[in-house]
């Protein structure tokens, strides 16, 4: 067993043998002596990760010395290949137990039955694993396992004197330098960006791992937590907060684990068994790590990759690498790379020259995908191995459009991206150039294109789009980036500035569309097997009516005076609207008992997302005051296809004579019925879809604001009574898609789709 003071001598050891003479080789094999010795185990060894994604055994005591150099494992292949690619310890009695076990001969490691083994991380990227091995069948303590993970820092401290492995190898640069890569990713934030590499993290270089005076490193560590509770503090209070009430929110989550006491006594626990306080730290966060890789809840690993982000902010702190903007400086347009990034790390940045980002995680509903969006940062995620592929200074693009990342691009293909960029900065002068110019087709109909929203950032696009006005204010994201319940007057607040925003122009507010695999803090979680058609939205909304009746009155509140549009969405029986609606005007008349001011009008309607509603939209429009396609639930369920399958992704094409006849049947309705009908997918953010779905007779679009300007080109470019002529009959063609058909017909128009 090992005992508190244990591996605080094993430190002391190691710290020795590192200081010491020898090659580097040489110093490894007495380092893994060390550890065989000091854990009393038969067996210890070490694994590096090598060129062409390999595993090779590096030095070992217990195992026969032939096979040092020799035996070589793929990441994900056995034992050590699982830990190499899940970036987890392994903790096993039984080796041979487990499903991933593969024997290898030449190493006679099969007389040993129990496993430990735990990954080498550098800059955040596994570079080998360590493996103790003992012959009796036991189960390797909690103090044991962290043992062995503190050792592996110090060996992840080795290999970066260069020692054992030209360094370059480790940061990938040793790895087909010049060729050209291109990887497939998940776009997270749309765009397309162009620049040189810049790894996020190895700013952080921790040299000294082991404590000369514990005393004094529980004081640099004390210290450090203040300065880092007093930075947050102090950009709480700052006033040209670019973010306003997202951000805000976001630091108080932040706050909340600055302050939290578990954090804490990690650290100082780590300090206590010998670390030096940065490391401890990088301790705590290692943990971090392992703990998000195993858990399966979404929600909770974008927490804890908040708490990752505060832990690279304390290693700075600590480092005394200067306060906020802590983050190397940019000198050219740069395109960050990290396996995660927070927050506050991005707004580090200087936004002059941060053009895009890769990651090798990355969540399309992390805290930092949703700032990124905001402020128009192309985003990409999920490419595993990331690191690994290319080094600092290399030249890069971000293509969202594609989701993929192109490293060191050839000429040719550089110079293509650089074209299309050019070529959309031109574009982007001709769409401010109209933003005055009236959304009117050739032939003088007259189309409202209104803005999508959700976050108080997007509301600058009001005024550079000229938007007819907020045809769907997604209300749930202010709720998912809080940590609490935002309090009614917060959301009072929210609303207003929005409504200020966007002054006499309308603003459409959507009640919470939250459960499901929208996730909120202040919910319990309940694992669903179908969540998008599961217990969310409305739902959620009738079955908890006090989340809805206080949302209802902050919005009645903010938009006194004003009309007031609200909209449920996922509705699938009229009843529920007939509820949702009573709900509202109960609120009203509670305000008017207490004499308190109101908005000018409410006008209340109905997303229609659920296919089920579509028959039911005679009765509906009687009692509804408009109506709001969500194109992106409706044709996931009209499908049965989920909207965020790659593999589904080509399979279904909205552009299919059965969706669009389904989209204007309902337009029909709507429009005989004279009930207004906007519709707020994706779908009428493209305009060739958007022609489409004008040809069908819609007239009100509620789009993403950056699509405003090709939509509005492309509509001032059609004769709208020539195309409808044209698409009308095509509703009832046996093709998949008249999507080619369509692009034809615009092409030899010249109508820019
Ligand atoms: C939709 O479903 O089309 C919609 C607009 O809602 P969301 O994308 O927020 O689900
Ligand atoms: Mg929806």
């Amino acid at each position: 067993m090992v005992s508190a003071s244990r591996p605080r001598l094993l430190l002391r050891q190691l710290h020795r043998v590192m200081a010491g003479p020898g090659s580097g080789q040489e110093r490894l094999d007495r380092v893994v002596q060390e550890i065989a010795r000091n854990m009393v185990a038969e067996v210890c060894s070490v694994y590096l990760v090598r060129p062409g994604n390999r595993l090779e055994l590096f030095s070992t005591q217990g195992l026969k010395q032939a096979a040092v150099h020799k035996t070589s494992l793929k990441v994900g292949e056995g034992l050590v290949g699982l830990i190499a690619e899940s970036g987890v310890p392994l903790n096993l009695p039984e080796a041979s137990a487990h499903p991933k076990y593969v024997y290898l001969p030449e190493t006679g490691e099969e007389v040993y039955h129990s496993f430990l083994g735990v990954p080498i991380i550098r800059n955040g990227l596994v570079v080998g694993a360590l493996i103790v091995q003992n012959e009796t069948q036991r189960h390797y303590t909690g103090e044991e396992v962290e043992a062995v993970q503190t050792v592996a820092m110090v060996l992840a401290e080795l290999m970066g004197s260069g020692e054992l492995i030209d360094p370059k190898e480790l940061s990938g640069a040793g790895k087909d330098p010049y060729e050209p890569v291109t990887l497939e990713a998940l776009t997270l934030a749309d765009g397309i960006a162009a620049g040189v590499a810049v790894f996020h993290e190895p700013k952080i270089d921790i040299e000294h791992l082991v404590a000369e005076d514990i005393d004094v490193e529980q004081a640099r560590l004390a210290d450090g937590i203040t300065q880092l509770r007093e930075g947050l503090d102090r950009m709480l209070v700052a006033s040209d907060m670019p973010l306003a009430g997202e951000h805000h929110d976001i630091l108080e989550t932040y706050k909340m684990f600055a302050y939290d006491r578990g954090w804490q006594e990690r650290m100082v626990e780590a300090v206590d068994s010998g670390l030096t306080a940065e490391t401890a730290v990088e301790r705590a966060q290692q943990d971090i790590r392992a703990r998000m890789a195993q858990t399966r809840d979404p929600y909770l690993r974008e927490r804890l990759s908040d708490l990752e982000d505060l832990s690279n902010r304390l290693i700075r702190i600590i480092l005394g690498y200067s306060g906020e903007h802590a983050h190397q400086q940019l000198h050219e347009p740069s395109i960050i790379i990290a396996r995660a990034i927070g927050v506050a790390e991005l707004l580090d940045y200087d936004r002059k020259y941060l053009k895009g980002v890769v990651l090798e995680e990355g969540s399309p509903t992390a805290h930092v995908t949703i700032v990124a969006r905001a402020l128009g940062i192309p985003m990409l995620g999920r490419v595993p191995g990331l690191g690994d592929r290319l080094a600092d200074g290399d030249r890069v693009i971000v293509d969202g459009d594609m989701s993929r990342v192109c490293i060191r691009p050839t000429d040719d293909l550089d110079r293509a991206y650089t074209e299309s960029l050019a070529g959309r900065q031109e574009l982007a002068a001709e769409y401010a150039a109209q933003r005055d110019l009236p959304a009117v087709t050739k032939d003088g109909v007259a189309i409202d294109l209104y803005m999508n929203a959700g976050l108080l950032i997007d509301l600058a696009s009001l005024e550079t789009t000229n938007a007819a006005g907020i045809g769907l204010f997604r209300t749930e994201f202010q709720f998912m980036v809080s940590s609490t319940l935002p309090r009614m007057k917060a959301q009072t607040e929210i609303y207003g500035q929005v409504l200020e925003a966007a002054g006499d122009r309308p603003v459409v507010f959507r009640t919470l569309d939250i459960g499901g695999d929208k996730r909120v803090p202040f919910l319990p979680y309940v694992e669903e097997d179908n969540p998008a058609l599961g217990w969310r939205a409305i739902r959620l909304a009738l079955d908890r009516p006090a989340l809805l009746r206080y949302q209802i009155r902050a919005l009645l509140t903010a938009a006194i005076g004003r009309v007031l549009y609200v909209m449920f969405p996922m509705v699938a029986d009229i009843s529920e609207f007939m509820q949702a609606r009573e709900i509202v005007e109960a609120e009203v008349a509670r305000m008017e008992k207490l004499g308190k001011k109101l908005p000018r009008e409410v006008k209340i309607g109905s997303m229609l997302e659920v296919p089920a509603l579509a028959w039911q939209l005679d009765r509906l429009l009687e009692i509804a005051d408009f109506l709001s396609i969500g194109t992106n639930d409706l044709m996931q369920f009209f499908f049965a296809s989920d909207r965020g399958n790659p593999k589904l992704a080509n399979r279904y094409d909205l552009m299919s004579p059965a969706a669009l006849s389904f989209i204007h049947s309902v337009s029909e309705k709507c429009n005989a019925a004279k009930v207004p009908v906007t519709l707020c997918g994706e779908m009428g953010s493209r305009p060739l879809e958007a022609m489409a779905l004008i040809g069908l007779g819609l007239t009100k679009l509620s789009i993403s604001p950056p699509s405003i300007g090709p939509v509005k080109m492309m509509l001032r470019n059609l004769d709208l009574g020539e195309f409808s002529s044209f698409l009308r009959p095509l509703l009832s063609s046996p093709e998949h898609s008249l999507r080619d058909i369509l692009k034809a017909y615009a092409e030899e128009r010249h109508i820019p789709i």
